[in-house]
């Protein structure tokens, strides 16, 4: 009589903490996403305000009732925009009294 060898396939996943620095002086949209290992990727990344400098690019919608500036051109809050999405500095939409979307842009530090 054998004994039923129970193989243990043990994948040894080890997670690394991984510290995001804000590096503000770098572009902030590369898009060069090459890390497939994000179990629940938000739709929407969001970044910190203060890492978005003045004459950082930002998006609008050119419709008259939007009040809002984005960080993303592809940010779910500019869905609804029956107008044109247009970029521009954030000094820009900040003198157009425009104020940064709370979807896309975080009043607080991400971690
Ligand atoms: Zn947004």
């Amino acid at each position: 009589m054998k004994l039923n060898n129970y193989r243990n396939l043990i994948s040894v996943g080890i997670g690394f903490a991984i510290l995001s620095f804000a590096l503000p002086s770098c572009s902030l949209f590369g898009g060069d996403s090459t890390t497939g290992e994000n179990e629940e990727a938000p739709e929407v990344h969001r970044v910190f305000i203060d890492s978005i400098h003045p004459d950082d690019t930002v998006y609008i919608c050119t419709g008259s009732g939007s009040k809002r500036f984005h960080a993303s051109d592809s940010c779910t809050g500019l869905n609804g925009c029956r107008k044109e999405v247009r970029g521009l500095t954030r000094r820009e939409a900040e003198n157009k009294k425009r104020t940064h979307c709370q979807i896309c842009i975080s009043d607080e530090q991400v971690e």
